[in-house]
Order: structure tokens, then C-alpha cells, then sequence
């Protein structure tokens, strides 16, 4: 798999982080390619993810207790 060069700037923080990709499997195991977008930014934490064809802004992702 191929990663751009280079990764979009986050908008909502005036460009000071970038979005990365994060992958995921799904329930059968086969893996979903850029199932979320994060702000590298923390102090910033834009998401973006898609979840069944849905697509929600602005969520935290928190990491699994
Ligand atoms: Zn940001």
C-alpha cells in the first residue's frame, strides 16, 4: 500500500497539524483502509470517520481502555 507523500493540513487548527489515515478491520477481519482521518495536532483532536457509508466530524477518538 501506498501512503501519499504527504498528508492534508487540518483546517480546523489553522493548518498547524496534519490529518493521517488510520486503518481498521472490519467484524469479518478484512481490513478498512482510512476508516478515520486524525489531526496530528493535539491540542487540536479534529476527527474524521466513516462508519457505514456514515461520515462524522469532530469526534474525539479516544484509545481503548
Ligand atoms: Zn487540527
Amino acid at each position: 500500500m501506498d501512503l501519499p507523500a504527504y498528508f492534508p493540513k487540518c483546517l480546523k487548527c489553522n493548518e498547524e497539524g496534519e490529518l493521517i489515515p488510520l486503518s481498521d478491520y472490519g467484524q469479518e477481519g478484512a481490513s478498512v483502509l482510512f476508516k478515520a482521518w486524525v489531526c496530528t495536532n493535539p491540542n487540536c483532536g479534529f476527527s474524521l470517520r466513516v462508519d457505514k457509508g456514515e461520515v462524522t466530524y469532530g469526534r474525539k477518538i479516544e484509545p481503548k481502555q
